[in-house]
């Protein structure tokens, strides 16, 4: 069977190859006679291959000695309630700026174990921008500065994060990460779900700085205590090996490609095109202020709502999947991350074009 062009918003395409090797070496992992689900995450084979996973994020990434990097469970949304627990006091106040429903939730989770001061919020223009980083009002007091730099559902991203706050910057790349290069020592904590552009869902790579290892709360589960995983390389626990491993093969396609820089450059190109093909008509539009306009996550809508239906039908009959716009926002959503090919923008391009021509 053919593979179809996957928009989805994740768990999201994955590069061929990858899943050929996963498939390949699925039943006898590195000679052990045994699939990498099978075999001990104490073992030298996985140890030696997690050792190496981390390497290669850590040369994509180009991330300092200084920072930790973690593999942890619970998804991006646990990390909304293990930064305040790692980082903070009950007593303590931590600046939050919502710039959609993804940082509006990890300000909601945050609520409930400090005080959070909203700096900013993108409510009263529907968060198609984001509000004037100038006219954030930080606190003082503020333990950390909480964004998410690509919110998934409304497409809008930070293209450079502003510096407005001398507290640690703390930031959700989730969608985001690994599709171009960053300066990681702007930040105090990254955290990202991988099953956008790191792999499989079931693992959150945290990279943290070294100093804010030792913040934590005592009563912080010690699965998302930043020390103890450090400490313990990530596996205190088990980890979910399955999904590791296939990150690990991400990393490595990604090298192959390139590195970041490569990855970047093919990213603005895919996005610029699609943002391009959008704009030239008035039969779809892309509300979001192109300052902040997302190279993964593009939503758009059809001036006809009544014809949402037939698109997402016909679409998918053309072998172009997942378009359909996150419920919060009605519409499409086409989501293109390192592992959509150029190929397959041009193939949604050609076919909003087609359908245009047709309903129009
Ligand atoms: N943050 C962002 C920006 C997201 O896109 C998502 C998931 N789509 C989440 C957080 C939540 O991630 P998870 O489902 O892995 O908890």
């Amino acid at each position: 069977m053919e593979r179809i062009y996957n928009f989805s918003p994740g768990p999201a395409t994955l590069p061929t190859s990858v899943l050929e090797q996963a498939r390949d070496e699925l039943l006898d992992w590195q000679g052990t006679g045994m699939s990498v689900m099978e075999v001990s995450h104490r073992g030298r084979a996985f140890i030696e291959f997690a050792q190496r996973s981390e390497a290669t994020l850590r040369e994509l990434l180009a991330i300092p000695a200084h920072y930790k990097v973690l593999f942890l469970q619970g998804g991006a949304t646990l990390q909304f309630a293990a930064v305040p627990l790692n980082l903070a006091g009950p007593d303590d106040m931590a600046d939050y700026v919502n710039t959609g429903n993804w940082s509006k939730k990890a300000a909601t989770e945050a609520k409930r174990y400090l005080s959070v001061n909203v700096a900013a919020d993108g409510a009263d223009r529907d968060y198609v921008t984001v509000p004037d980083p100038t006219e954030w009002q930080v606190s003082d007091a503020a333990k950390y500065l909480h964004l998410a730099v690509n919110e998934t559902v409304v497409g809008v991203e930070f293209h450079e994060v502003p510096e407005v706050s001398d507290a640690p910057l703390v930031v959700d790349m989730s969608s985001t990460i690994l599709s171009r290069p960053v300066d990681i020592e702007r930040f105090g904590v990254i955290y990202a779900g991988a099953q956008k552009n790191i792999g499989p869902a079931g693992i959150t790579v945290v990279i943290v700085r070294e100093d804010l290892l030792d913040r934590a709360r005592p009563e912080t589960p010690s699965v998302i205590n930043y020390r103890v995983m450090a400490d313990s390389d990530s596996m205190s626990n088990t980890p979910p090996t399955f999904t590791w491993y296939v990150a690990g093969l991400v990393f490595e396609w990604i090298k192959k490609q390139g590195g970041l820089t490569a990855m970047g450059e093919r990213n603005r190109r895919k996005a610029s095109k699609l943002y391009a093909g959008v704009d030239a008509s008035s039969f779809y539009n892309n509300p979001v202020d192109p300052a902040y306009r997302s190279w993964m996550n593009i939503p758009f809508t059809l001036a006809d709502p009544g014809l949402d239906a037939v698109f997402l039908k016909e679409s998918a009959e053309a072998g172009l999947a997942n378009l359909k716009g996150h419920r919060l926002v009605g519409g499409m959503r086409a989501s293109i991350y390192n592992a959509m090919p150029e190929a397959g923008v041009d193939a949604l391009l050609s076919f909003m074009a087609e359908f245009e021509n047709r309903h129009g």
